[in-house]
């Protein structure tokens, strides 16, 4: 529940903002999943992904956050997410997950960014910058095991580690790779990976830290002998099955809500919107919702999802607008300004981004990371 949330039921929420559709973060929630996660990989350390946005809950305040729960690493995808953070005075160990371009190294040494090594090239670029300038680096070796991304094959990943460790302007921090099929916990490929990983946990010292896992990894307990795991998604609070054990406690801390903007009454054989996809099967009341695709609500879920208002589902009809969707309230009641909920709780029903996904054919990643800026975000 957010902390401004009315325990009955969330209809009579006294937060509502200027803004027409917004999202809110329950921060409660969300410093509670990283404690419980991280009571649970300890002594490992938490990696936190909080690339795209923080998977659109919004980078600066998620990172906030994580940093009063001690989290010990950020991860982002690129040097400017990285900058963002350092200008925001995040200061703890960030990593750069990315491959880099050669003019991104003064950036990423003078911010304070470790970043990933995956090629002789550019662990020579690096090099060559350091010498010039008698600057440090703190960089992460990532080896190929199967994801064919951005990883060193182990042939050269052997070379790349003898000549970072001999150089005395190099701190080779960790080494580190990405499973393909982790979400399928018995996809063969999984223990190739972890294999061809744990072979370098056992042939190197143990100075460096090894991480491998993300979410659906730790979940079902790959590498366990590695030293750090970054859990993503399952930070934020959505995982694709119920959750066991002290993990059970973990939840969303997303909810995207709105306020009804426009209410009309059509008549039986009457057409809603573009294309005219949803004809009135008898008179019926229809409401207007103030978010459509422009701001990351997909187009697929035309005709597909539902909405709360008034603790009620309705079904959104009609093709959704850039700005706008319209839902069949049919011969309930609706007024101008009820707070509707797209994702998350009202009146003890819920809408997932799990189950926006499936209308979408796609993951909960995608559906989260989509939602932009236009949308106002609230930290309660
Ligand atoms: C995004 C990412 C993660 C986090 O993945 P989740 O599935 O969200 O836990 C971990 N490691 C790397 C290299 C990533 O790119």
């Amino acid at each position: 529940m957010l902390k401004d949330a009315p325990s009955v039921n969330g209809l009579n929420k006294p937060f509502i903002p200027l803004e027409s559709t917004w999202i809110e973060i329950d921060t409660d929630q969300f410093k509670k999943n990283l404690s419980i996660i991280k009571a649970h990989v300890k002594p490992r350390l938490y990696c936190l992904p909080i690339k795209a946005n923080a998977y659109g809950h919004g980078l600066i305040p998620m990172a906030k956050l994580a940093m009063q729960c001690d989290i010990d690493y950020l991860a982002v995808s690129s040097l400017h997410e990285g900058i963002r953070l350092r200008q925001a005075e995040i200061n703890c160990p960030i990593l750069v997950l990315g491959a880099f371009q050669e003019d991104q190294i003064p950036d990423l040494i003078k911010y304070h960014l470790e970043f990933t090594i995956s090629s002789l090239l550019k662990a020579q670029q690096v090099i060559s910058y350091l010498e010039s300038t008698q600057n440090k680096a703190y960089v992460h070796l990532e080896i190929e095991t199967g994801m064919n991304r951005t990883g060193a094959r182990p042939s050269t990943a052997k070379t790349i580690y003898d000549y970072l460790i001999q150089h005395p302007l190099i701190e080779l921090k960790g080494i580190y790779s990405h499973l393909a099929n982790s979400d399928q916990e018995d996809h063969p490929l999984n223990f190739k990976q972890q294999k061809l990983f744990e072979n370098w946990i056992d042939q190197c010292p143990n100075k460096h830290l090894f991480h491998l896992a993300n979410s659906s990894a730790l979940v079902h307990q790959m590498s366990p002998l590695s030293t750090m795991v970054r859990p993503g998604l399952l930070s934020f609070g959505l995982y694709s099955k119920p959750l066991e054990g002290s993990l059970a406690r973990i939840k969303p801390c997303f909810y995207l809500k709105s306020r009804v903007s426009y209410f009309k009454v059509v008549q039986k054989g009457d057409s809603i919107g573009y294309g005219s996809t949803y004809v009135a099967q008898k008179q019926t009341r229809i409401a207007t919702i103030p978010i459509g695709y422009g701001d990351g609500y997909r187009r697929m879920l035309s005709n597909k999802a539902r909405v709360l208002i008034r603790g009620q589902y309705f079904p959104v009809v009609g093709l959704i607008c850039m700005d706008q969707l319209m839902v069949d309230i049919g011969d309930q009641e609706a007024y101008v300004g009820d707070e509707v909920v797209l994702v998350g709780e009202q009146g003890g029903k819920s809408i997932t981004i799990q189950q926006l996904a499936e209308f979408c054919q796609t993951i909960p990643y995608e559906i989260l990371t989509g939602f932009n800026e236009r949308i106002a975000r609230y930290y309660l």
